[in-house]
């Protein structure tokens, strides 16, 4: 469309209208806007200060961990020097009131090795249960607990799932009686799958104090291993990725543990199962709470492995020549490098949304947690699997890390809820139906 021929179509209204925005453009120079993507300097500061402790420390040492499958208690600890792991690293990430501070620290981090990154930030599990359940003086008492200090380190761990309680957390088998005589909590079952399960001291169980009212008669209790006894850890799970992390099922045989123990208080506890016996409204169940909260950090760790993976790639097909060119010369491998970088950005966007609506308690209306959990990961074991193909035979080969990247990202469709759950939450809750 030629110049005059905007003129001619030009009505005084749409004149109108035109104006006001160029006034409102030139009006907002300088002023305070509301929206923004631009990260902060200390933001930046942050992220880039992580990303040299994940190029420095956390990718040389990668792939030895992944082959000894143990945890790497040598790089928690030089993460605990510089503040990257303990209770006021963590507090200062969360304290970033746009949300960004936790994500931004994930990806990087999950950058430079995901099996390390997952030693260093398992702990936060069950920090985040603390933190949203527990009362203050809780909070104060067991999160620094989870962490230690840097002589004497710690990790923490969440136990929801059991043996045949995965996707349903309502199937919990494991219960809590109270001993009115001893005036303590008696806790007996089997945990599955704990996330540094039986190598923690604090242990965040959930346990059922009511198996009737489902998962409503959940309740989350800290488990100290150094003093409660009939806590042990079972089998160590051997696994395809992530195998820096430690992953075992957790026993509480007749484990004993304070009346206090309880997080949020007996008295909150026994008001709230009060109010479901009697048909009235609760708050929602414990291990619901903690994953809710924390799935759009565990999309940024999902975030960190693809970028990981498509930076790696891209580099390789701009070295490596095949008929005479680069193979990113063939759209083929250049559009796929495209999509990677694509899906990546959208992810990002989709976690980001979360973080912020969630550090700032905006419901998340259309399971946007959910959301961005499933796109990360989806795109995770996409961008991660298309390397591998982008790479070739050298790809499939342990002598290059895209397989190890393939094999970590995978479990970001399991974890957390898996893909087929998000899709059920996202789906209940745009639809207000129960989607089965
Ligand atoms: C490495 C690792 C670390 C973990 N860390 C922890 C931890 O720290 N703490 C913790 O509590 N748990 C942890 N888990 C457990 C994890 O959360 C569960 O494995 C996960 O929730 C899935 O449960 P499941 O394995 O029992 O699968 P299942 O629930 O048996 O699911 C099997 C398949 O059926 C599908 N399915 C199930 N129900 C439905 C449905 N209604 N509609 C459609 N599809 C469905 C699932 O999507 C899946 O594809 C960990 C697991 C692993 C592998």
């Amino acid at each position: 469309m030629s110049a005059s021929a905007t003129s001619d179509l030009a009505t005084p209204a749409a004149t109108d209208a035109a104006e006001a925005a160029v006034e409102a453009i030139s009006g907002a120079a300088g002023q305070e806007v509301s929206f923004s993507l631009a990260l902060s300097q200390d933001q930046k500061d942050i992220r880039e200060w992580v990303h040299g402790f994940a190029a420095d420390v956390m990718r040389p040492a990668a792939h030895e961990w992944d082959e000894r499958e143990e945890t790497p208690w040598p790089i928690i600890q030089e993460a605990a020097k510089i503040g990257l792991y303990g209770f006021e690293g963590i507090a200062q990430f969360f304290a970033d009131p746009t949300g960004l501070g936790l994500p931004i620290v994930n990806e990087e981090l999950f950058w430079g090795d995901a099996g390390i990154g997952m030693s260093i930030m398992g702990t936060s599990l069950a920090v985040a249960a603390i933190f949203g359940q527990g009362s203050g003086e809780q909070i104060g008492e067991w999160i620094p607990r989870c962490f230690g200090t840097v002589d004497d380190l710690k990790v923490a761990a969440f136990c929801a799932s059991e043996p045949n309680a995965g996707s349903d957390v309502s199937g919990v088998r494991t219960v809590a009686k109270f001993d009115e005589a001893t005036n303590e909590w008696v806790l007996n079952g089997q945990k599955a799958w704990a996330t540094n399960g039986g190598i923690s001291d604090v242990h965040v169980v959930i346990a059922s104090v009511d198996r009737e009212l489902g998962s409503k008669g959940h309740a989350a209790f800290v488990v100290p291993m150094s003093e409660a006894k009939g806590i042990s850890q079972g089998t160590k799970v051997s696994k395809h990725g992530l195998r820096a992390s430690h992953t075992a099922d957790v026993f509480l045989d007749d484990c004993r543990i304070p009346a206090g123990h309880v997080l949020g208080g007996k008295e909150k506890l026994d008001e709230r199962i009060a109010r479901v016996r009697e048909g009235k409204k609760a708050k929602s169940q414990a291990a619901m709470q903690t994953f809710e909260a924390s799935r759009p950090t565990v999309g940024a760790q999902a975030l960190g492995i693809a970028r990981a993976a498509y930076e790696y790639a891209l580099d390789y097909a701009k070295e490596r020549e095949q008929f005479g060119r680069k193979i990113i010369e063939n759209q083929s491998i250049a559009f796929t490098l495209a999509r990677m970088k694509l899906e990546i950005d959208a992810a990002r966007l989709l976690v980001w949304r979360a973080s912020w609506m969630g550090r700032n308690q905006v419901p998340f209306e259309n399971a946007e947690g959910s959301m961005s959990k499933l796109k990360a990961g989806e795109v995770s074991v996409w961008v991660t699997e298309r390397a591998i193909q982008i790479l070739g035979g050298n790809g499939y080969t342990r002598e290059f890390p895209v397989e190890r990247w393939h094999r970590d990202a995978k479990i970001y469709d399991i974890f957390e809820g898996t893909a087929e759950i998000q899709q059920l939450v996202i789906s209940r809750a745009i639809s207000g139906m129960h989607i089965k």
